[in-house]
């Protein structure tokens, strides 16, 4: 199965272009969906999952028209949103139960599903205790739990793993990369390191356009040996900025080593630096910004 996305646009009220001609090809397998806030990421992941209308466009999943065999989707779907509810005071094993009983699970099969999430998500220990006293990385599991209810075959998570602690990330990715080879899972998010992680294919999008598609890797080798890097005082930061490409800064032990793009060795004290999914990240974003001016 295929999720194929032609040409979507969505433009809110208000005048954002949320979406702007967006295409992709969405293989099974993991896919990152990669951009800063705003980019558009979630108006496009609730399009997918069928709560929100695009203007323009169009979706197939399969032989299934994901705008219009709205129903039809939804009984393939799993969607962990980003705002993930508010929990009632009940268990999470009732919580997941009555979830269940919603996806249309057959009451004779419901208690050997849902223990089996739970287990599988690694809650089981905890399935008596209510969801609202989840700590955020159980709270995330707890959400991959119910959005496998069903065995769907794409699912959505919408920036899973803000705001959870190293650990707790961790733990979430080696659960992600556990869901099945043969469903499509697509992945929403503004970290990097999820996607380096995570996904064999990604986008990367900002102010609604797509600005690369394709393997992470494929996208490393047009940066090769382009990548420099120097460190510098902070206050030389706007100099580098008016001479140079600057594509990233970061600080490392209070300093700011800044990454440059650059085809021939910019000499003045920079080394070549190995380029990783981050400068591809900020290269795409700035090549983008460039070009609408
Ligand atoms: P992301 O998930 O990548 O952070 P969003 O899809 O949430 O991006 O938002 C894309 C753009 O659309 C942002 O500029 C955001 O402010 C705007 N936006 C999102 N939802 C609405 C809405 N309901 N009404 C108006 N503007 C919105």
């Amino acid at each position: 199965m295929q999720l194929t996305i032609r040409n979507l646009t969505k433009t809110y009220p208000n005048g954002v272009k949320a979406l702007q001609d967006v295409s992709l090809d969405i293989p099974t397998g993991m896919y990152g969906l990669l951009g800063p806030n705003g980019a558009g990421k979630s108006t496009l992941m609730r399009t997918l999952a069928t709560l929100q209308e695009a203007d323009s466009g169009a979706a197939t999943l399969g032989d299934m028209d994901v705008l219009k065999d709205k129903d039809a989707v939804r009984r393939v779907l799993g969607y962990l949103p980003q705002e993930f509810g508010v929990y009632a005071r009940i268990s999470a094993l009732e919580m997941l139960d009555h979830l269940a009983v919603l996806k249309g699970i057959p009451a004779a099969r419901r208690k050997e599903v849902v223990d089996a999430l739970l287990q599988r998500v690694n809650l089981w220990e905890h399935r008596k205790k209510s969801v609202s006293s989840y700590s955020g990385g159980m709270r995330q599991r707890f959400g991959i739990a119910q959005a496998l209810l069903g065995d769907p075959k794409l699912i959505i998570v919408d920036e899973p793993t803000a705001g959870l602690d190293p650990g707790e990330r961790n733990r979430f990715y080696n659960l992600l990369s556990e869901i099945g080879e043969n469903v499509i899972v697509i992945l929403s998010t503004h970290i990097v390191e999820d996607v380096t992680e995570l996904c064999s294919n990604m986008a990367i999008i900002n102010n609604g356009r797509v600005l690369y598609d394709g393997a992470p890797d494929a996208a490393l080798k047009q940066l090769e040996g382009k990548v420099w890097e120097k460190a510098i005082a902070k206050s030389e930061i706007d100099d580098y900025q008016q001479r140079f490409q600057v594509i990233s800064s970061k600080l490392v032990a209070g300093k700011p080593i800044i990454h440059i793009l650059s085809d021939t060795d910019p000499s003045d004290g920079f080394r070549r630096a190995e380029a990783d999914l981050e400068d591809v990240f900020f290269a795409k974003i700035s090549a983008g910004e460039a070009l609408e001016g």
